[in-house]
């Protein structure tokens, strides 16, 4: 018997559900609560329609008030919340745990509405009152962040005495048919792709300008795809859990298009995150933008192409000889819409926070505290990824072209 509660009715949201549904032994009880119920609603008629069984419970709760979450909490009485609302609402739903007795899951990491700055720092201060509580909490656990550290911490179990050089490299080759339209949430998308870039090399953080540094990489089954070394969440932790790593950087793909239309939204203020005033109402940019791009959740139908992500890794191996590294899935979108009804990026997301609480639940990744992926063990995860729609691969010894 396990009682899960989902957060945020999204696309991400949409995935985590139907996976859920799927694994009915393991979750046997499931609500999905948003800001619009009849967005949950929507969602749990669909995860019915494919999966039958017990229908998904569905609920209103605005994530932002601690107070709505814990009356919330206190009804549904779920052992664990899975968080895939938005990043500003991480710290809110933590401290409802707290409350209630509650573990927590995200793919996310807390982030002020009015500053775009990811840092763990919200979130690891939690660490005491989660251990003393005896719950668990497992942060980041979509794909990257997520996927990209069980990978990391696989491969040091695995294959290396050392890691030296670090690069995840993620690759959207996807085409969606629209002049512009971002993949996951537009606020979220555009705050974290418009930052200075931000890697670790040598025991310290080095900036750049956004999208100073690129080049054309090879991905698998797709080819070479120009690719920008961007900040990326994950970084943070995992040069803190690896420390041999001297070098740690994390690089997207864009193609000239999306690159033009985000330089275009920049520059004419449409990215700006503080309110201003029109027609006598407070309004934000971006949050004005957002309504107006097309919603990722329904981009799937006509999305054709693959997302491939990974991480290059390169070191000693365990008999101390050099030894370079690449574990990637690659996945279609239209694989991704047939089995849920949204594009790969959603999917990719959805699967691994499934996994996170199916490894929760039954009790392989359940500590006191707070925690990154990859702080558990990999195995039973990788296992998962496998059986759940993300195969991955393995390739050693090979130019790494970084
Ligand atoms: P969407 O914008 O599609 O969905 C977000 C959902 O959260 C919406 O249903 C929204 O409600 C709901 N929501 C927002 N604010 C509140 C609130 N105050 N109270 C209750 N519900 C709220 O986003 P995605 O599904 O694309 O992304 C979800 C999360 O996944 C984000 O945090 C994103 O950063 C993360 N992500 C992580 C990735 C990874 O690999 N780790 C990759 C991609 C995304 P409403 O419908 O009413 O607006």
């Amino acid at each position: 018997m396990s009682k899960v509660l989902i957060i945020g009715a999204g696309g991400v949201g949409t995935v985590v559900a139907h996976k859920l549904a799927q694994q009915a032994t393991v979750f046997t009880d499931i609500t999905l609560a948003s800001r619009t119920l009849a967005k949950c609603n929507a969602i749990a008629d669909a995860v019915h329609r494919k999966t039958g069984g017990n229908k998904i419970k569905t609920a209103q709760v605005d994530a932002d008030k601690t107070d709505e979450l814990i009356a919330l909490f206190k009804a549904v009485q779920p052992e664990l919340v899975i968080n895939v609302a938005l990043p500003y609402q991480d710290l809110s739903i933590m401290d409802a745990c707290l409350a209630c007795g509650v573990n927590y899951l995200d793919t996310a990491n807390y982030e002020p509405l009015d500053e775009a700055k990811f840092e763990y720092k919200w979130q690891w201060a939690y660490r005491e009152r989660f251990k003393e509580a005896g719950l668990t909490a497992i942060l980041g656990c979509g794909f990257d962040p997520g996927v990209t550290g069980v990978y990391t911490a696989y491969a040091a179990k695995h294959h290396f005495s050392e890691m030296q050089f670090l690069d995840i490299v993620d690759c959207n080759a996807g085409d969606h048919g629209k002049a512009f339209a971002t993949n996951f949430n537009p606020e979220i998308n555009i705050r974290e792709v418009t930052q200075p870039g931000k890697y670790w090399k040598d025991g310290q953080w080095i900036y750049t300008d956004p999208h100073e540094i690129h080049r054309a990489l090879n991905y698998p089954n797709i080819g070479p795809k120009e690719s920008y070394v961007i900040y990326h969440e994950e970084l943070e932790s995992l040069v803190k859990n690896f420390p041999s790593l001297q070098r740690a950087r994390f690089w997207m793909t864009f193609g000239q298009e999306y690159l033009t239309h985000l330089r275009v939204i920049q520059n004419i203020g449409m990215a700006r995150i503080d309110p201003i005033l029109y027609n006598g109402v407070e309004i934000v940019p971006i949050q004005f933008l957002k309504a107006v791009l097309p919603n990722p959740g329904e981009l799937g139908e006509n999305y054709t192409g693959e997302t491939s992500i990974g991480c290059r890794i390169s070191g000693l191996d365990r008999n101390g000889q050099k030894l370079t590294y690449y574990v990637y899935n690659n996945c279609k979108h239209q694989d991704a819409y047939k089995e849920t009804g949204t594009q790969g990026v959603s999917y990719t997301t959805g699967v691994p926070a499934m996994i996170g609480a199916m490894m929760f639940v039954q009790g392989l990744w359940k500590k006191p505290g707070v925690f990154n992926v990859e702080e558990f063990d990999p195995d039973p995860f990788m296992e998962q990824l496998n059986k759940q729609g993300l195969p991955w691969h393995e390739l050693f010894n090979i130019d790494l072209e970084l």
